[in-house]
């Protein structure tokens, strides 16, 4: 029977678009440092990934790099994983958070447009985790999380509609197809699929109006916190969960069967 590889005395998490203060990819790193993580921060605003960084490696002690890369570029992608991968220690968790909502309905989509949420929300999940997976093949090891959406299970009706529900829909199938391949390397691939999340990704910060509304099919009667989302994401990236994998994990308020 194949052994779990055990995780090594220092590892690192690689998180896409961890840069934005009040985003769910920030509270991830917060989160994975208190828990002892090495951090390695990539987001296409590289002024806000490098803050982030800092700001995480003072309150932490934790080794941490902020990098810039568009994810949807595969050069600007080898060049920010190859720089993470010379600086810090093995990188054994990759979160794909990187991602752009669409709150354009469906008759008034472009082609543009489409190719634009898909480009990052899916191909750039895609171009992160072949890089990143080379070392964790050779090592044996591995944690992959990657956001879907619950608009990706309802159809939308949060905030973004056809495009972005089908790009999140897509990671639900990348993920099934990638874990059964990565299975035998003891890698564990991963899927959150958050409801409404007080983040500025709807379109700016919700208002008290907006949460409201948004809460309203929820059986809790409120909008998550991206706190509640990072815990969950911390603990698919733990040593304890290493016989989860290929499953899709829903957090939000009890959306889901409303
Ligand atoms: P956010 O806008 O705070 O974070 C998104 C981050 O991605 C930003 O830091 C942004 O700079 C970065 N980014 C955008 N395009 C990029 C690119 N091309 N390359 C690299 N980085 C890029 O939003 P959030 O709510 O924290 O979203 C994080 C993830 O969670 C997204 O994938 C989103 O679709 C998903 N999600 C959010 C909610 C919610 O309600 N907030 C619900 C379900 C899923």
């Amino acid at each position: 029977m194949p052994e779990a590889t055990p995780f090594p005395a220092e590892y690192t998490a690689v998180l896409t678009g961890a840069g934005s203060k009040r985003g769910i990819g920030r509270a991830t790193a917060d989160r994975l440092a208190r828990e002892g993580w090495a951090v390695a921060v990539m987001d296409i605003n590289g002024e806000n990934a490098k803050a982030v960084a800092q700001e995480i490696a003072e309150a932490y002690g934790v080794k941490t790099i902020g990098v810039g890369a568009d994810v949807s570029d595969q050069s600007a992608v080898n060049a920010a994983v190859d720089e993470v991968e010379a600086g810090m220690p093995p990188v054994v968790g990759l979160v794909n958070l990187a991602g752009i909502s669409s709150p354009t309905t469906f008759m008034d989509e472009t082609a543009e447009g489409w190719d634009r949420v898909f480009a990052i929300n899916m191909r750039g999940t895609f171009l992160v985790t072949q890089r990143v997976l080379r070392g964790m093949i050779d090592r044996q090891l591995g944690r992959i999380v990657s956001i879907s959406s619950i608009s990706a299970e309802r159809g939308g009706g949060t905030y973004s509609k056809v495009a972005y529900s089908a790009s999140k829909a897509a990671i639900i199938g990348f993920t099934r197809a990638l874990a059964r391949e990565m299975g035998v390397h003891n890698i564990s691939v991963n899927a959150v699929a958050p409801g409404p999340i007080d983040t500025d990704i709807m379109g700016g910060t919700l208002t008290g109006e907006r949460k409201a509304e948004m809460s309203a099919g929820t059986m809790l009667g409120r909008v998550g916190q991206p706190e509640e989302v990072a815990a969950l994401i911390a603990f698919l990236l733990s040593p304890d969960a290493g016989y989860i994998t290929a499953a899709t994990y829903d957090i939000n308020g009890g959306l889901q069967v409303s």
